[in-house]
């Protein structure tokens, strides 16, 4: 098992703010401290203006690079948010390169990307990472790509962004009612759908005890989404989106030992 990713994702906070350093901070002790999935850790790859122009505007990547003034009320513009953007990008473009080669990956880094639209900073996201490596994907060789969100909350940037680019899928589970029997139904059609790459947005915060949401997904069901993709025998990435309460690291836990076969 390959985790990606870069402790300078922990220099940037804003108080209060539920999108805080110690979601990765907590979640490579806690990874560090068990034995149970074998993990080589990584660093993101170097990123590129054009990769990242395949999913957003010139206009949004320019302001991003200079940002000055808050994107919204959950999305500041945070000193050198440029380059924390362009690391969680990396570590997802890493883990295409290895999942290529055969290898389990988990892009472990903050910001999250999934509600990054075309020309449009928000939601905690800057980039939209799981776009631009499924963008990557396709220039680089793959027939069919697929998104798999099961962050709670609506990968809205990431559909804009797919929306109208062929051969690409996307499966976005929301905040609905019989959590667990969606993800099912989804994860049926997507492994009919047979992509050659699978990018997942992996947000945690579909548990029950996450403050900023009301689902019920506790770490067994975690462990079986992990399981579950692994058995559709596709190349994935995957890549932390939300998650927020202090559980974090044994949810992120729960998955990797799913992924990992256990
Ligand atoms: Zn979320």
């Amino acid at each position: 098992m390959k985790v990606i990713t870069d402790e300078r994702c922990t220099q940037y906070r804003a108080v209060g703010h539920p999108e805080r350093p110690a979601r990765i901070s907590a979640s490579v002790t806690r990874l560090k401290s068990q034995e149970e999935v074998a993990i080589d850790w990584v660093k993101p790859a170097e990123v590129s203006r054009e990769q990242i122009v395949r999913a957003h505007t010139d206009g949004h990547y320019a302001t991003v690079k200079v940002a000055e003034e808050a994107f919204d009320g959950d999305t500041p513009a945070y000193p050198d948010i440029y380059n924390h953007a362009c690391r969680a990008t990396g570590s997802a473009l890493r883990g295409l390169e290895l999942a290529r080669k055969g290898e389990t990956v988990f892009s472990l880094i903050r910001p999250p990307g999934h509600h990054a639209t075309t020309k449009r900073a928000m939601g905690f996201c800057y980039f939209n990472s799981v776009a631009i490596t499924a963008l990557e994907a396709l220039a680089t060789g793959a027939k069919k790509v697929a998104v798999f969100d099961f962050d709670v909350h609506h990968g809205n940037g990431t559909e804009a962004i797919l929306l109208d680019k062929p051969n690409t899928r996307f499966y976005s589970i929301h905040q609905y009612p019989c959590y667990r029997k969606v993800l099912e139904r989804a994860l049926e059609q997507l492994g009919r759908s047979k992509p050659d790459v699978l990018v997942v947005s992996a947000g945690f915060d579909a548990y029950a005890r996450d403050p900023l949401a009301q689902e019920t997904l506790e770490a067994e069901d975690f462990q079986w989404l992990g399981e579950s993709i692994r058995k559709l025998g596709v190349t994935t990435v995957n890549c932390l989106e939300g998650g927020y309460s202090n559980d974090l690291p044994d949810l992120i836990l729960a998955y990797l030992r799913g992924l990992n076969g256990h």
